[in-house]
């Protein structure tokens, strides 16, 4: 059995804490992603070598610096697109990426790429930037032109008949939930929104959450779960075809202390492991590799057992490829 450590290490949480503030308030986002990307991979590639602890704090204090300089300058109370701001965290965000790239050797042809996507990035956020100055710009703004996707994950039905497209304005996420159980589309709705933020295990996929009730509606595309046919609490999962589609499932988890006194899993026989757990729900797919979205520096988490207490209810804990059995190479 693989052992898996429940919480991740401090310098990784705190590296984490300083991202997810970037990503909200430095408003330039590809340059942000990138910088997670370097910081990331420097991180990891020093973090298991004692003599390079100080290494460590170095590229965490970068990360922090910047979080602080962002920090002086965003307000807080205002997300409304503001040029200067925009500018000025371009600057700090850059002199961030200069600094990591010091602590790091790399040859003549990695600089010059590195530098044509630190380019890249930042070319995009302008454009972005441009963009939302001018949709602010329009007396349409800001919820007339909102067109939300939602996918309703209940129904085994196709997935364009699960989708529905809202195009009314709402003000924040709890008057979408109030329309969709009013209009009794969805019961008890639980809405999910997908991030900007992408968690490395397959190419475009996306960190999904749930939202505050009293927030702005900030992503188009969204995913609504009904609690009224959960049998437990359920964790969202990603569910990535080989080489196809990657879609968010709700899998209800048993609580933890119902494994430890009762000796009660999550299904009858019992699953040992997350892969018979899946195989039982879906038993034309074959699990290729299985992720912990919480302790992403777990190689695979697809033989642990399937509980509360490793894939939390309410997040996004677990992502996992799979391909229709009978394409899949068989197992030995
Ligand atoms: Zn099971």
């Amino acid at each position: 059995m693989v052992q898996f450590p429940i919480s991740p290490s401090p310098n990784k949480t705190k590296l984490e804490h300083d991202f997810t503030y970037l990503k909200k308030y430095g408003n330039n986002t590809r340059q942000v992603e990138l910088l997670e990307q370097r910081a990331n991979k420097l991180y990891e590639r020093n973090r298991w070598i004692p003599t390079r602890a100080s290494r460590v704090q170095e590229i965490l204090g970068i990360i922090h610096e910047v979080r602080t300089q962002i920090s002086a300058i965003v307000q807080l109370d205002t997300m409304i697109p503001n040029e200067e701001v925009h500018r000025k965290c371009r600057d700090i965000i850059r002199e961030g990426a200069r600094e990591l790239n010091s602590k790091r050797t790399r040859s003549a042809s990695r600089i010059e790429s590195d530098r044509l996507k630190e380019e890249d990035a930042i070319r995009r956020d302008q454009e972005s930037i441009e963009e939302a100055i001018q949709q602010q710009a329009s007396p349409l703004a800001p919820f007339a032109t909102t067109e939300v996707k939602i996918y309703k994950l209940e129904l085994d039905a196709p997935i364009d008949e699960n989708l529905l497209i809202i195009s009314e304005p709402f003000s924040c996420y709890g008057d979408l939930e109030w329309h969709l159980h009013g209009n009794k589309l969805v019961l008890e709705p639980d809405l999910w929104r997908r991030l900007e933020e992408k968690h490395g295990f397959s190419e475009d996929g996306r960190i999904w959450d749930i939202p505050l009730f009293d927030q702005p509606i900030d992503s188009n595309v969204l995913c609504v779960v009904s609690r009224k046919c959960r049998r437990f609490a359920y964790t969202l999962a990603l569910a990535h075809q080989f080489g196809g589609e990657e879609v968010p499932v709700p899998l209800d988890v048993v609580p933890f202390y119902d494994v430890q006194t009762e000796d009660k899993g999550c299904c009858t026989p019992s699953c040992r492991s997350l892969r018979q757990h899946l195989r039982v729900r879906w038993p034309n797919q074959w699990v290729i590799t299985a992720k912990s979205l919480k302790a992403p520096h777990i190689p695979s988490v697809v033989d642990v057992e399937f509980h509360a207490s490793r894939f939390l209810p309410g997040t996004n804990s677990l992502y996992f490829s799979w391909k229709p059995i009978q394409a899949a190479s068989a197992p030995t």
